[in-house]
């Protein structure tokens, strides 16, 4: 372990930006697969997870996810990822749900949605406290999110504590989901959105100016434009960066390649050209985190280190990881109490006074 990720590590942190679906690493995918009669190797996962650009990634995705099929699959790849994050310290995890691909595949979402809150209630007396994001895959179109919607509001009471959408963000426009957000919005559920990951910065601004996001997922593409970044930072709205991701997906060459940006290279652009630090200069509340960590093949610890390789300090990386805590859609009380505890390290550490 690097110096940089062996202090991470240490850290009772924050995770805001977390799929269950892309958190199966390849011995739990082989053991899933077996369940259902489907014999796969740890070598074949790796391989899957492996693409070419977003669309292999897409692809590699539905493959994965073939194998969730009754609660208890989600149950069993729930605890997984649980031991994971408690192995990692993160003390607080919002962890997001593909709702619109269950009900794409005619599960049902109500009865998975159990047995993954009982899997978070163990999970929280051993020290972790989960919430739950339901999410609306983008391409589905406005009406196949209001009936996510309507799920997310009818479980509010049970640690669902926001609405989101990912997918392709150039399928839809942002505008004809507004329904679905206001609704949600209404019943008391935050408001989390992807954009900005391989759209354009303007992707970042419908995405609060239309849809209310709270936090944007990625919002990388913000770094492309100073009045977007400025939104941002006036009105405080966190982006979730996860730096791994965006190499992995090619949502970063894709980005340069858009702009015709330099390269410190001939080659794709690298960690070190990730805009993270741009961001988090221009004032932009910065968040950081995995997205899909199996995937991608890192942790939390990792991103930390990659947001290091694009050039933060590891004074900014305490401070990213304080905003993290604060971004937590949770009570003031309960927010404050885990923020002290991250703050109690990091002065441990000599990192905050
Ligand atoms: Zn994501």
């Amino acid at each position: 372990m690097t110096r940089i990720a062996e202090i991470v590590r240490a850290w009772p942190k924050a995770e805001l930006h977390l799929h269950l679906e892309g958190s199966m690493r390849p011995a739990t995918v082989v053991e899933l697969a077996r369940r259902h009669g489907v014999s796969v190797t740890p070598e074949e996962v790796a391989a899957r997870y492996s693409y070419p650009d977003f669309d292999g990634f897409i692809q590699s995705y539905i493959w994965v996810t073939s194998f969730l099929r009754r609660p208890e699959d989600y149950a069993f790849i729930a605890h997984r990822l649980f031991e994971e994050l408690a192995g990692q310290n993160v003390t607080y995890a919002e962890i997001t749900l593909s709702v619109g691909v269950m009900l794409w595949r005619e599960q049902d979402a109500s009865a998975i949605f159990g047995a993954l809150r009982a899997a978070g209630e163990e999970a929280a007396r051993g020290g972790l406290r989960a919430q739950w994001v339901f999410d609306v895959v983008r391409q589905f179109g406005p009406e196949k999110a209001m009936d996510v919607a309507r799920l997310a509001v009818r479980h509010t009471d049970e640690g669902v504590v926001a609405f989101g959408m990912g997918g392709d963000e150039l399928a839809v426009p942002a505008g004809h989901f507004q329904e679905a957000y206001d609704y949600t919005r209404n019943h008391g559920l935050h408001s989390l959105v992807h954009a900005g990951e391989i759209g354009e910065p303007d992707e970042v601004r419908r995405a609060v100016e239309l849809l209310g996001a709270e936090r944007v997922g990625h919002g990388i593409a913000a770094f492309l434009d100073p009045a977007v970044m400025a939104m941002l930072a006036e009105r405080r709205i966190p982006l979730e960066v996860c730096p791994t991701s965006n190499l992995r997906t090619g949502a970063l060459t894709r980005l340069w390649r858009s702009r015709s940006l330099p390269r410190s290279s001939a080659s794709l652009p690298s960690l070190r050209e990730h805009p993270v630090a741009q961001l988090f200069h221009a004032g932009v509340p910065v968040t950081l985190s995995t997205d899909d960590p199996a995937m991608f093949e890192t942790t939390l610890a990792g991103e930390y280190e990659a947001a290091a390789q694009a050039g933060l300090t590891v004074h900014e990386l305490a401070s990213i990881a304080e905003e993290g805590m604060e971004a937590a859609f949770l009570a003031a009380p309960e927010r404050d109490r885990l923020l002290a505890r991250l703050r109690e390290m990091l002065r441990a550490q000599g990192l905050v006074y």
